[in-house]
């Protein structure tokens, strides 16, 4: 992947056209004192600023380099932290080459944030339920910012799927204590960094600025305070990340630092998708190319994080992020899709500062193989390692569909579950993934599975019970339900009640109907045992293989065990008992407490009887039949 390759049909770039101001930006605008790496590369970014010099008086800080780049609006100057800097601010001074007054910028050294001497960032793990929601369509808790003048979309129209339609942090906010009722201790919200682009601006995803949040969605200080609200209830944040793309109103594309910022082609060259370019031994070239730098779409050109003022950027804006606001897990976009060295850099920087904290990558693609190179893994001699700790496990959520959905069979049904886990010796740590029915790009799993709600429990069931980080899609807590196009407006529906003047509220068990608050509740009822069991969230996976179409599977680990079993198929299925001794009989186990229902199952007659089109998670006990 030479950039040779491509270097004839990069766009001539023009440095004349400036659309700098004279004031100075800094990013990051502040940084903190007793980070473990020393280094800070400031960007400065004001017109003309590369005729100027910066110097900083400050004990501790030092100007190592400052590099300049083919655009004279910016600066990147190296700095070096030392050790036991103490926090304060300072001026540094940018003297021009003539006689031009010095320009000035009071910079800010903070100290690191800790909360009673404990730090607040707490990671995202397998013993979290993960709570996904798009802001725009969740709530709308300050209508004041539904229209900001200057923005480039100044329109809100809730009958329109592709506008943006008022929901916002505030509205998150309001309604905390409904998302954790349901047994839910971390939430990802999709992106609420600035996406000010002309139109579809509402998911997220098209960034145009990387340190401000969208003013339609707060502020940067009310996204503080959101993660403060969320951890003062014991809920965690993950917070989605974009380095593979960025909305075409960002301000550094307008007025580019350097010619390769963005990857371009002479005419509009949108990537392959095909991701498996990057480890197939027969892939072309060219092939590897445009899948890597070609765009993802026609508004989000695609970055070059070979740039190394870039890739340091976007490193420090994520770590900006963490201490600012105390994140505790990122959710990384289009994982397959950036350079995968700039991936490796930046999970090392981020762990090498918080090495709690949970990050999964978006790994939309077919297959164990496939998705296990990009996430560590336990290959030998394959052309790159990846350090990313979890994906998004497409690969668990294919095998659910076909579990519940296809008659069981030598490779359908149940089998596809058994399978599929089988494979879990591929991966470093399989309990990193996360698992999932839907999310905000596909079909909602209700509609995948005929609304069938035996089916949904049993998915529900598998989520919040085998191995891994469970998340849920906002919706599935009351049914909702519809089949996604591309743009996969069709599932990025309002959450009823979240906006103003809504005729139903579904935050309330009134406004739910009692078909919506049995599947709220069975749900609830699961994810809120889940939270303090050991066995559910961090111990053991034993499976069965299924004979009849059944699914039986233990977790278990000295403390207690969970057997689940399952039966999507149309006729009663015995089990034998005996085939289950490790886990049952040789425990001294005697019944099973279902966790939903409180109902009792006693093994004393060996046998188990599965009716159709059921599922149970049962905690065992020693207590018999007396
Ligand atoms: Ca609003």
């Amino acid at each position: 992947m030479k950039q040779s390759n491509i270097i004839g049909v990069l766009f001539l770039f023009l440095i004349t056209i400036s659309s700098a101001a004279t004031e100075i930006r800094i990013d990051p605008a502040f940084w903190w004192t007793g980070m473990k790496n020393p280094a800070l590369q400031l960007c400065i970014y004001s017109e003309g600023i590369s005729n100027y010099t910066p110097t900083i008086n400050h004990a501790g800080v030092s100007i190592l380099k400052i590099n300049k780049v083919e655009n004279a609006n910016y600066l990147f100057v190296d700095l070096k932290i030392s050790a036991g800097t103490l926090p304060g601010k300072f001026k540094i001074i940018f003297k021009g080459r003539g006689n031009e007054l010095p320009k000035s910028y009071t910079y800010e050294l903070k100290a690191r944030n800790k909360q009673d001497g404990i730090t607040r960032i707490q990671g995202v793990t397998s013993k979290d339920f993960i709570y996904l929601l798009m802001p725009d369509r969740f709530s709308n808790g300050d209508t004041a910012n539904d229209i900001v003048l200057g923005t480039t979309d100044e329109t809100v129209d809730r009958r329109n799927l592709k506008s943006r339609h008022g929901g916002d942090i505030r509205g998150v906010m309001n309604h905390l204590d409904y998302i954790k009722s349901m047994g839910v201790t971390a939430v990802w919200m999709t992106p609420v960094t600035e996406n000010n682009q002309p139109f579809e601006s509402y998911h997220g995803y098209a960034i145009t600025d990387y340190y401000k949040i969208d003013p339609r969605h707060g502020n940067n200080e009310l996204f503080l305070n959101y993660v403060n609200s969320a951890h003062s209830k014991g809920l965690k944040v993950v917070q989605d990340v974009v380095y593979n793309h960025i909305g075409s109103e960002h301000w550094f594309y307008k007025d580019k630092p350097t010619r390769d910022w963005v990857h371009q082609f002479d005419k509009f060259t949108r990537s392959t998708y095909k991701d498996m370019a990057l480890f197939d031994p027969h892939a072309s070239d060219s092939d590897r190319n445009v899948l890597s730098y070609g765009w993802f779409d026609k508004h989000m050109p695609d970055l070059n994080q070979r740039n190394i003022y870039l890739a340091t950027y976007l490193i420090q804006n994520t770590l900006w992020w963490i201490e600012y606001a105390g994140i505790d897990g990122l959710r990384i976009d289009t994982w397959v899709y950036p350079d995968l060295d700039f991936e490796n850099s930046l999970v090392k920087a981020v762990l090498l500062e918080y090495p709690q904290l949970g990050i999964y990558g978006e790994t939309w693609v077919q297959g164990i193989a496939n998705q296990s190179f990009f996430v560590e893994n336990n290959y030998v001699n394959v052309p790159f390692k990846s350090m990313l700790p979890g994906v998004t496990d497409f690969q668990l959520y294919y095998a659910t569909q076909d579990a519940l959905n296809t008659d069981f069979g030598w490779e359908s049904g149940t089998t596809r579950w058994y399978r599929m886990l089988a494979n879990d010796f591929v991966y470093k740590d399989p309990s990193r993934n996360v698992l999932f029915l839907d999310n905000h790009d596909l079909s909602r799993f209700y509609s995948v599975i005929k609304e069938d709600d035996n089916k949904w429990k049993m998915g529900i069931t598998f989520l919040l019970t085998s191995r891994g980080i469970p998340s849920m899609y906002t919706g599935t807590e009351y049914l909702s339900h519809n089949f996604a196009s591309l743009s996969a407006i069709e599932v990025r529906q309002d959450f009823p009640g979240g906006f103003p003047n809504d005729a139903i509220n579904k935050f309330t068990k009134e406004g739910r109907s009692e078909h919506e608050n049995e599947a709220f509740n069975y749900l609830s009822a699961l994810a809120n045992y889940r939270k303090t069991s050991s066995a559910l969230t961090t111990g053991k996976l034993m499976q069965y293989a299924p004979q009849e179409g059944e699914y039986v599977y233990f977790r278990y680990d000295t403390k207690q065990t969970v057997m689940i079993v399952m039966n999507p198929t149309k006729k009663e299925i015995k089990l034998n008992l005996n085939r289950y001794y490790e886990r049952i009989k040789s425990k001294k186990y005697r019944s099973g407490v279902d966790i939903v229902t409180g109902a009792i199952e006693f093994f004393d007659n060996e046998e188990m009887v599965l009716k159709p089109m059921s599922v149970e998670a049962l905690v065992l006990s020693e207590r018999g039949l007396e």
